[in-house]
């Protein structure tokens, strides 16, 4: 057994996924801003059903059976020492650390909207800071959320069929929600949102006040370039796609002009032995598709076939031209899964929780999961 050290920075989806396909095969640290996994996915019913959403998408590192062998150290990665092979993290208990590596994984993910940041957190601040979002979100009359991509049309969505109360509004800018989608995709969705309840509102761009990246709740008016009439609403969810990766502790030439590790397509970064990244801050394809099309088993392969000094039994990742997989999570008649074809999979609303997410998820992605 090789247990040289694998260094992950980032136990979010893929990072979590990546550490448990490794842990067999090598010594693994998972540097972690938060001691669980607050997963990026579902933040429709992450506002919607924020209990129902914890079940399965927030859960603490010692609930995974897979990640008893790897070791993590809560705080944020600071730097790099690509010479000396070595990571440097401000620990969240305070003071810093230097955590060596052979073999370096970078699944850092992006910061995007108010719910996917690179701040160091207890479990016990994501909990007030869910709350917080739900009480806020509980007193509006009229909500906005703006931008309709998958987030902005989960949101919307399910935002609308929970509280039937609250009047929803979804501003786009195209005619259709979810660009990048298949257009069968795209069809539906808005069919979906309109029977939801939710008021869908085509060709309005927002603009964004000066300095600011959409990463809180507002309130007051949003102004439209489009040329609208600025609308009115008690809370406004931004949810624009402005992704920012968060690459900030890595040297400039290992990213590309927008900031995104550069990686081949075996996942690892071109000119830095041993160095690799996954998920939404590797720049694999236009949709950095990494983190939903099983990135990390090519990643873990890879490792592997690394450490094994067996390059040629690497596997390349290849990405499918559409996004696919589920927008609007779990609804009361079932959980709709696209295909990169267009083609919709419904699974029954009773089979949601103990096939899709304790058969599949939690007992195979995860390897099994201790109880809450
Ligand atoms: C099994 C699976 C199924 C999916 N299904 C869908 C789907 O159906 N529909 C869909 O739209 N999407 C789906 N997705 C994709 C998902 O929405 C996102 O793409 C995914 O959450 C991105 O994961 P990530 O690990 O790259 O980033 P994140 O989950 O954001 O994790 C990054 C982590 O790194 C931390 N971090 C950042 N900087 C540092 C630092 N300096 N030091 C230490 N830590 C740091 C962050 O705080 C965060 O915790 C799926 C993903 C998976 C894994």
């Amino acid at each position: 057994m090789d247990r040289r050290r694998v260094v992950i920075v980032g136990m979010g989806d893929t990072g979590v996924l990546s550490a448990i396909a490794l842990a067999r095969q090598a010594q693994v640290t998972g540097i972690s801003t938060r001691p669980a996994l607050v997963s990026g996915q579902e933040l429709g019913n992450r506002l919607a059903d924020p209990e129902g959403w914890k079940r399965n998408f927030l859960v603490p590192f010692e609930r995974f059976r897979g990640l008893d062998r790897v070791r993590s150290v809560h705080g944020r990665t600071i730097g790099v020492d690509l010479e000396a092979r070595r990571v440097r993290v401000a620990l969240a208990a305070g003071g810093e650390t230097s955590v060596p590596y052979d073999v370096l994984v970078i699944a850092s993910g992006v910061a995007n909207g108010f719910w996917r940041h690179d701040r160091v957190e207890g479990l016990d601040e994501v909990e007030a800071g869910m709350r917080a979002i739900e009480e806020r979100l509980a007193a509006a009359a009229t909500v906005a959320v703006v931008g309709g991509g998958p987030t902005g049309a989960s949101a919307a969505a399910n935002l609308a069929r929970r509280h039937p109360g609250t009047a929803v509004h979804l501003f786009f800018g195209p005619e259709l929600p979810l660009a990048g989608y298949h257009p069968k995709v795209r069809g539906r969705i808005d069919a979906e949102l309109r029977s939801a309840g939710v008021h869908v509102h085509p060709g309005h761009r927002a603009e964004l006040p000066e300095g600011f990246e959409g990463d809180d709740l507002t309130s007051g008016p949003v102004r439209w370039s489009t040329g609208q009439p600025p609308f009115a609403a008690d809370v406004v969810l931004w949810a624009t796609g402005r992704v920012r990766p968060h690459t900030g502790f890595l040297p400039p030439a290992m990213l590309d002009e927008r900031g995104f590790v550069r990686v081949d397509e075996h996942l690892r970064v071109p000119g830095h032995d041993g160095v690799f990244a996954v998920g939404d801050v590797a720049a694999t394809d236009p949709n950095r598709s990494s983190a939903r099309n099983w990135g990390f088993l090519v990643l873990a392969r890879n490792v592997r076939a690394h450490l094994a000094g067996r390059p040629e039994r690497m596997r390349a990742f290849r990405a499918p031209e559409h996004r696919w997989g589920s927008v609007l999570g779990a609804q009361d008649d079932g959980l709709l899964v696209f295909q990169p074809d267009g083609r919709a999979v419904t699974v029954p609303r009773p089979l949601v929780q103990p096939l899709l997410f304790d058969l599949y998820l939690h007992l195979g992605l995860y390897r099994g999961t201790r109880r809450r």
